[in-house]
């Protein structure tokens, strides 16, 4: 069950304003688009963008824009922002329960990366390779192989929660990860750890172990 109260980890406010812009990827729209589904701060941060972008579009005057040509950019502002075209599949994941927004998203089957960890790959559907967007799951108590990234990652906690150095996450969070970081994370307690990720560029493991199972982790 999703508890999404106390979110510390949130949109960073230029992801926010290009969502509401109608910019980035199907996989980077899914994830903000559900952190916004359970967190009332980003979801009114949110509103407020588009309503900025509303007035940076009436105040221009470099352009000479119609009432009409506004009417139209708005609309289309609106229809990127608010539908979200996900295809009528699964209201659930291998028996996790997903949050209202995610209900119906085509992901391919789920591949074990070893016994207590599986992928389960979202269907592309326009993502631009290399870029990806992944339901994680991984068994309470796990502690990932250390690894950096070789660029950007987003991480959106569906289900418990799990430990970084001194830092916890919780359910609802949003983690960004960079090229600089280089960590082990610990799935915290008794229960099992359910993300949605997006990355934009392969996970470069750092231990021999890790070298040898890239080939099968596909990530
Ligand atoms: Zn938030």
């Amino acid at each position: 069950m999703i508890m999404a109260n106390g979110i510390n980890g949130h949109i960073d406010d230029l992801d926010l304003w290009d969502y509401v812009r109608g910019g980035r990827d199907y996989g980077e729209r899914i994830i903000i688009a559900t952190h916004l589904h359970l967190c009332k701060e980003c979801e009114l941060n949110a509103s407020l963008f588009e309503d900025a972008c509303g007035e940076l579009l009436e105040n221009s005057e470099e352009v000479p824009m119609s009432k009409h040509s506004i009417d139209i950019a708005l609309a289309r502002t609106e229809i990127k922002t608010k539908t979200m075209p996900l295809p009528q599949l699964q209201n659930e994941i291998y028996g996790h329960s997903l949050p209202d927004n995610l209900k119906g998203i085509k992901t391919k089957p789920r591949h074990f990366l070893g016994p207590n960890v599986w992928i389960a790959p979202i269907v592309d559907n326009g993502i631009p390779a290399p870029n990806q967007a992944y339901f994680l799951w991984v068994k309470a108590g796990m502690q990932m192989l250390p690894h950096s990234h070789t660029n950007n990652e987003i991480t959106l906690i569906l289900e418990g929660g799990f430990k970084d150095g001194e830092n916890s996450y919780h359910a609802g969070d949003i983690i960004y990860e960079d090229g600089h970081t280089i960590h082990a994370p610990e799935v915290l307690g008794d229960e099992d750890c359910l993300c949605l990720v997006y990355q934009d560029g392969p996970i470069l493991p750092k231990t021999f172990l890790g070298k040898l199972l890239k080939p099968f982790a596909r990530i």
